[in-house]
């Protein structure tokens, strides 16, 4: 299937606005306080394709935090800085089947924590950070992200606060981590820079962006510039096809066929391979913590464009 043609895709974000604005099922995140105050309402849209071209629908330019889908991109600058092989025998690759946040997944994994993509995995690839102490190694990271959305991107204080008020159990998994040797250094740093990276704002339009850089072989499409090799990538999206979506990512693969990573935030980005991505903000999420309108348009998205990876044409 060739890349869809620039008035496809217009014309098809057109038309998954219209047909999911008047969805309101699904809920706020309550596994942050500041989640709350989000607007239930917010509905954007952001296509970005290898040739570096962008299209949007609806509130594609509205700040969000990133949240869970750092977790990729965090990932793969990690896997780049240090290998690939080396990241994976830390890190594992493999489902959990559990929720984001289950500590199971730990004992399930050793000594390994089983996929980066559970916050646990998360957390211990954020140990991978490169530098010395919390600050340094918090600009390392805030600099990859950046690079793969072609931008600065900058913290959200207000949720970072909530965030570290609140985060009892992430701090535990990184313990209980660290009592397996599962992560390097001190947990609580990594937990602080897992939790900035949750904490970072960026919009669809910038989702569209970093996903488009994972379907370009690790190459920004608009600034030219190489951020993760093309093996990285090609892990990166690997593991996102098997646990994007948490313990719904099989759903996620039978319905949507790609690649794709949700956050609490409500953002989602899906990777079309050599073809570009997709991204969404809405923050109502269903049971396991993704995006209900995301997962309607991905699906959509999809079926149309014969984007899915396992159709036979
Ligand atoms: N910051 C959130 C947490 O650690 C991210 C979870 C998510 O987006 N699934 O719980």
């Amino acid at each position: 299937v060739p890349i869809p043609s620039a008035d496809a895709v217009h014309a098809l974000l057109e038309e998954a606005y219209d047909s999911f604005r008047d969805v309101t099922e699904g809920a706020l995140s309550s596994a942050v306080p500041s989640l709350q105050l989000a607007n239930p309402d917010h509905f954007g849209l952001a296509v970005m394709g290898v040739n570096g071209r962008l299209h949007e629908r609806g509130d594609s330019r509205v700040p969000f935090t990133i949240q869970s889908v750092s977790k990729p991109f965090t990932y793969a600058l990690v896997a780049q800085a240090h290998g690939i092989e080396f990241i994976r025998e830390r890190i594992g690759v493999n489902a959990t089947g559990l929720p984001f946040n289950s500590a199971q997944a730990v004992e399930q994994g050793v000594p390994g924590p089983t996929n980066p993509l559970v916050n646990a995995g998360a957390i211990a690839t954020a140990s991978y950070a490169v530098g010395e102490g919390v600050e340094e190694r918090w600009s390392w990271l805030r600099n990859g992200l950046s690079r793969f959305a072609g931008r600065d991107l900058t913290l959200n204080h207000d949720v970072l606060e909530s965030e570290r008020a609140t985060n009892y159990r992430n701090r535990a998994l990184g313990n209980l981590m660290r009592s397996f040797g599962a992560l390097t250094g001190s947990p609580l740093d990594a937990v602080e820079i897992y939790t900035r990276a949750c904490s970072l704002e960026v919009t669809a339009a910038d989702l569209a962006a970093m996903g488009a850089v994972l379907a370009d072989g690790g190459v920004h499409p608009v600034t030219g510039q190489r951020v993760v090799s093309a093996e990285v990538a090609r892990l990166t999206l690997a593991v996102m096809l098997v646990a994007g979506m948490y313990e719904t990512s099989g759903d996620w693969l039978v319905d949507v066929g790609m690649p794709g990573k949700s956050g609490i935030g409500g953002g989602m980005v899906t990777v079309a391979p050599g073809k570009g991505a997709f991204s969404t903000f809405s923050p109502l999420l269903d049971h396991a913590g993704n995006s209900v309108r995301g997962g309607r348009v991905a699906t959509m998205i999809g079926r149309t464009l014969g984007l899915d990876m396992l159709a036979s044409r």
